[in-house]
């Protein structure tokens, strides 16, 4: 390498970037390592995902707001105010119920949603409020406390997964998710300066996930400068051309505002909430009439989007290209907004050439990688949701720059060939053994790493993930997706969670109690889960049925009970009363009986009101 050569010249660079930007000294350059830049280590930065950073409530004075245990309070996502709730919402609350009839309760919901999400809202310069507080870190991890270190590895399991980079080479990049992207994208300039400086360095590593992806677009966009101070960029499930999430909320394509959708199907489907959870939720709704909680959502939606999420320039980055011209007409054109609608067409520049960007990377040598999740359907919160493969809250156009999937729970057709739009090496098999990628296409063919069947917001528990950005931040032993059978370029998906607390579950079992075959089946089984734990790549089907194996063999000797299949009654319930009176709320149904109930109570109620 010539270390040397290169050095120099990003020494005459980086001479040339300070001079221009004075003001570019916000961090401390105390030296923080006594490698004198001579070791085998690039420092390395990690820019975080959404919500994966700490933001706290200020009060009018600056002091941090403390919860009834002196606890601090997250502004991410919104600063929940209980009791002030339900003071602006019972009211309307109970008086819509007994009248049936909407008395100021979605009005009283979309303020609820301002109070809350309001401490979000940017002002008409897109700068965040200054009650939010963004916990930095401007040392490495090594000289983190021991709560600041257990926040990030609550984000990034470094404790679980050790690297070899040392700790004083590891750095941990903050900013506000709802925040200004033009001001962070110039303090992840000055925080690379500041690890430069407190390392001796001239180059580092940046890892941008998920949103942190968004800064790294407008970093090279920007700051292009910047690109000579890296070695590599690790992009893991990056927004580079946001999530159609947003898309689809900025452009009014919000399916829960469809009644059918909202009484059939929704809550089940969004993941969150187990079957018999979501039909309660769906027969207990109907104590409103359909029409009232309709004007209540889309009151409660209309509020968040128009006074909060369009006006953080955050996320605007989250908006896919192709969303952000009719977003920005709708929600920018309007004078107070010019500099907002400024800000995010000057990133929407950043994303269009994102490619071209990654690109000039790669042509000044530095090294690029990306990990990609695949066929998790995206989460059922826009209409688009379920056109296209996605991690469930990025779609993979976005994460795998551009690659070419089947959609979920699809193929690619029999006769569909390789398209080889950026591999030119004809012996390279780009097309994914279970035939819903084609690599080929996306932008990066032989350093883009796939993830079958893995959830977006549950990458920190998959095992050989984090491994994998391990090992890349921590060596340059893995140049491409063929360096390592250790980490092919299609792989499974995984959550460690369930295999984990089973195996510790069944090594605390006292073998003595059981007869020497249920203590061999144990044994065995746990064996197994073991393997298929530490291996990199086992098949989603061998870890399956590891763990199926050794929860049954847990039922058996009596450490875990039979799991109890809910029976169904809600989802009966719920759908029956969707056949029957489509989406009408109880008062709504020709029931007699109801009728009567309700009647009563609200002639009971009118006679005492008024
Ligand atoms: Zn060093
Ligand atoms: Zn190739």
């Amino acid at each position: 390498m010539k270390r040397s050569f290169t050095k120099a010249i990003s020494v005459i660079l980086c001479i040339s970037i300070v001079c221009c930007a004075g003001s570019m000294a916000a961090f401390a350059a105390e030296k923080k390592t006594d490698c004198g830049a001579d070791c085998e280590f690039y420092p390395t930065i990690i820019i975080p995902g959404l919500g994966q950073s700490n933001t706290w409530v200020l009060d009018d004075n600056g002091d941090f707001v403390l919860d009834d245990e002196g606890n601090k309070i997250s502004s991410f996502p919104a600063y929940i105010q209980i009791p002030e709730l339900i003071k602006r919402v019972i009211g309307p609350a109970l008086l819509s119920l007994v009248t049936q009839r909407d008395m100021g309760l979605s009005t009283a919901l979309a303020d609820a949603i301002e109070l809350c999400f309001g401490i979000n809202t940017c002002d008409n310069e897109a700068k965040p409020s200054e009650k939010v507080f963004v916990e930095k870190y401007p040392y490495p991890f090594s000289e983190c406390n021991e709560e600041e270190m257990a926040e990030i590895n609550s984000h990034i399991p470094f404790d679980k997964y050790p690297t070899n980079l040392p700790e004083d080479h590891l750095y941990y990049f903050t900013y506000n998710s709802f925040g200004n992207h033009v001001d962070t994208t110039k303090e992840l300039c000055e925080y690379i300066d500041m690890v430069k400086e407190q390392t001796g360095h001239d180059k580092v590593n940046i890892v941008p996930i998920s949103q942190g992806g968004t800064f790294a677009n407008s970093l090279f966009e920007y700051y292009p400068e910047y690109m000579d101070c890296l070695h590599k960029v690790i992009y893991i499930v990056p927004a580079l051309d946001g999530s159609t999430i947003i898309g689809d909320v900025f452009n009014d394509r919000v399916t829960f505002l469809e009644a059918d959708y909202l009484y059939n199907g929704f809550l089940e489907e969004i993941g969150l909430l187990d079957a018999n959870t979501a039909r309660i939720i769906e027969v207990v709704a109907r104590i409103l009439p359909d029409e009232v909680l309709m004007a209540c959502l889309e009151a409660a939606v209309e509020r968040l989007v128009e006074s909060v999420m369009t006006t953080s320039t955050g996320m605007w980055a989250l908006c896919p290209s192709g969303d952000y011209l009719t977003a920005a007409e709708k929600y920018l054109s309007s004078p107070e907004r010019a500099s907002i609608k400024a800000q995010t067409y000057r990133y929407y520049q950043a994303q269009l050439n994102s490619d071209a960007n990654i690109q000039k990377l790669l042509d000044k040598g530095v090294q690029v990688f990306n990990v990609c999740e695949y066929n998790f359907a995206m989460i059922n919160v826009g209409e688009t949701w379920d056109t296209q493969n996605a991690d469930y809250i990025i779609h993979t156009d976005s994460t795998s720059m551009g690659a070419y999937f089947a959609n979920v729970g699809e193929t690619l057709p029999d006769d569909y060939v390789q398209k080889n739009t950026y591999c030119s090496n004809p012996e390279h098999n780009h097309i994914s053994p279970d035939r819903v990628v084609d690599a080929s296409a996306g932008l990066l063919p032989d350093t883009t790493f796939y993830f079958d069947g893995q959830r977006h917001d549950l990458t920190q528990h998959n095992s050989i993930i984090l491994k994998l950005a391990f090992k890349l931040i921590a060596d340059d032993e893995i140049k491409d997706v063929y360096s390592s059978p250790e980490f092919p370029q299609f792989n499974a998906g995984r959550d460690v969670r369930e295999i984990e607390t089973i195996i510790d579950q069944a090594k605390a079992v006292d073998a003595s109690s059981l007869s020497s075959e249920e203590a061999s089946k144990l044994s065995a089984a746990v064996a197994e889960a073991e393997r298929v734990l530490e291996s990199n790549t086992c098949t989603a089907e061998e870890w399956e049925n590891a763990c199926m194996n050794l929860t049954a063999v847990l039922i058996e000797i009596g450490v875990l009970e039979a799991e109890k299949v809910p029976s169904g009654f809600f989802e009966k319930l719920s759908l029956w009363l969707y056949d029957n009176y489509g989406t009408n709320g109880y008062s709504e149904m020709p029931l007699l009986t109801v009728k009567n109930v309700i009647g009563g109570v609200k002639n009971l109620v009118t006679g005492i009101i008024g």
